[in-house]
Order: C-alpha cells, then sequence, then structure tokens
C-alpha cells in the first residue's frame, strides 16, 4: 500500500496528514511549531509513521504548505496555503457541503477564500499584519484571564448580558483594555464573549472582500472554539460548517493533492 503525506508548518502548529491510495485519512498528528520548524516537523512525521506502522518507503509522496513550508527539503513539492486549504476543506466536506467560502483563522493570520462553482480558488484576502482576529490573540486573552485556549468557548456560553465590547483594532492595546474590563470587575465570561465577538466583526469584514457566498466554511485551529463559531455565525446571521478536524484540513489539503501528483507523475513516466 502506498500513502501521501501533506505538511502543514504553520507559526504555531505542525499538522501532518496522511492518506492512502483511496483517499482515506488514516492518521494525523498536531504539535508545536517551536522555534525550529524543520527539527520538529520531522520529528512529528517519523512519530506519526511509527505509530501508524507505516513504512518511510511507503510514504511515496509529501507535500509541504504553510509558513515553513520552505524549510522542509524532504518535500516533493511545496505549495501555497490558500490552495491547499481551499482543496482540504472540499475534501473535509464532501457529501455534507458545497462550500463557496472558507474562513482560515490561523496561528497568526486569517484568510477568506472565495471558491467557484467547480471549488476552484477565485479570490482571498488575508490579514497577516495583525494579530487582533488571529488565534495568537486568543491564545493571549485566555492566559491573561487565566484559563486555556481550549475553555474559550465553554465561558462564552456562560455569557448572560450583551457582550461587552473591546473596542482596540490592536492585539496590543485590546490586551491592556481586557486588563482594564478585568479591574472593572466585568467577568470572564463577559470578556470573552466580546472578545469572540470583536473578532467575528474584523473578519467578516475581511469575508466580505471576497463577498460572502453560501455555503461558508470555518477551519483552522480556533474553528474548535465553538464560542467564537457562535458569535461568527450571530454576526453574519447564518450557519457556517465546521469540520470534524478543523486544525488539520490544510494538512489533508496538501496530501490529497501528494496523492493527485503521484499519480500524475507516475503516468507521464517520471517517477
Ligand atoms: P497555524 O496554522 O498558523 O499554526 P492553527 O490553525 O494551527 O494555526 O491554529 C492555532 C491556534 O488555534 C492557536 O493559536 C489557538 O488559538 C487555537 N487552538 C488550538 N487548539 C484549540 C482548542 N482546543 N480550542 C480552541 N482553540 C484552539
Amino acid at each position: 500500500m502506498h500513502y501521501f503525506g501533506g505538511i502543514d508548518i504553520g507559526s504555531t502548529a505542525i499538522k501532518i496528514a496522511i492518506i492512502d491510495e483511496d483517499k482515506n485519512l488514516v492518521g494525523s498528528t498536531i504539535n508545536a511549531s517551536g522555534s525550529m520548524f524543520y527539527k520538529y516537523a520531522k520529528k512529528a512525521l517519523d512519530d506519526l509513521l511509527s505509530e501508524l506502522k507505516i513504512d518511510n518507503e511507503d510514504l511515496v509522496y509529501i507535500v509541504a504548505t504553510g509558513y515553513g513550508r520552505k524549510l522542509y527539503k524532504e518535500a516533493n513539492e511545496k505549495i501555497s496555503e490558500i490552495t491547499a486549504n481551499a482543496i482540504g476543506a472540499k475534501e473535509a466536506a464532501k457529501g455534507e457541503c458545497d462550500i463557496k467560502t472558507i474562513i482560515n483563522i490561523g496561528g497568526q493570520d486569517s484568510k477568506a477564500i472565495s471558491l467557484d462553482s467547480e471549488g476552484n480558488v477565485v479570490n482571498f484576502a488575508m490579514n497577516d499584519r495583525c494579530a487582533a482576529g488571529t488565534g495568537k490573540f486568543l491564545d493571549v486573552v485566555a492566559m491573561n484571564l487565566e484559563i486555556g485556549v481550549d475553555e474559550l468557548g465553554e465561558y462564552h456560553f456562560k455569557s448572560t448580558g450583551a457582550p461587552l465590547s473591546i473596542n482596540s483594532t490592536c492585539a496590543v492595546f485590546a490586551e491592556s483594555e481586557i486588563i482594564g474590563l478585568l479591574g472593572n470587575n466585568n467577568a470572564v465570561e463577559d470578556i470573552v464573549s466580546g472578545v469572540h465577538y470583536s473578532i467575528a466583526k474584523r473578519i467578516i469584514k475581511l469575508v466580505k472582500r471576497v463577498g460572502i457566498k453560501d455555503a461558508i466554511y470555518f477551519d483552522g485551529g480556533p474553528a474548535l472554539n465553538e464560542g467564537l463559531v457562535n458569535a461568527i455565525e450571530n454576526e453574519l446571521g447564518k450557519e457556517i460548517f465546521i469540520p470534524k478536524n478543523p486544525q488539520i484540513t490544510t494538512a489533508l489539503g496538501a496530501a490529497v493533492l501528494a496523492s493527485e501528483s503521484y499519480e500524475y507523475f507516475k503516468s507521464e513516466g517520471k517517477l
């Protein structure tokens, strides 16, 4: 059996997806990127292969994507996150949702991607200049509130009144604003929901740049945060589709492309 690997070396986490010849996901892993992208990505792949009992030589084609993709020298191909995200989203939503708009929030950026009826990327918009509205911002908020990033969703749903407004558009000032709100005895849950609504408003502005077309799909690590999903849905007035493993979909897209490239180059006699 041949296997194909997608490695998404993101700013915050390294995600790896392995698929088989029928494009079934056979395994995946999520590890911190740390400061040594290549070393950690290599170790994460070796660990995953040994856990799945797959020999190195059976992993016949690897596609790398993400911020650190250029550093992964063993990759057979390197592709942009936009392409990998679009392919992975289609694969993750196959049979469930006909995606036209992708929202992706990562560790250090956020993106909106518009697809045509065939699923090709027709337009995209990206915020990679400012931490507000990214996973990193949520990490800093959680740290200031002394809760885990995976608890933000739970706190969001505990909030009763109207969400507090967070007006600062810069993550650094927003952090001071949150500390000020804590000092004024505001409840953690109300601050959390205020943060989610402020991110939702920013991301919707980004999505409007490419056009909001149904169905809308959301992935990246912050899509695991049900409170943020709730805020985006309420601000949009529409339901959004979240895949089962929203943090690994870009890696999955790279793996799908790896299997297609392998078949193509083999049929051309180049492998
Ligand atoms: P990148 O590709 O840029 O490394 P990811 O898509 O991996 O980014 O997203 C990383 C972000 O996901 C983290 O900064 C964190 O805010 C968020 N995240 C990760 N795990 C969870 C979780 N269990 N619940 C909520 N948010 C999470």
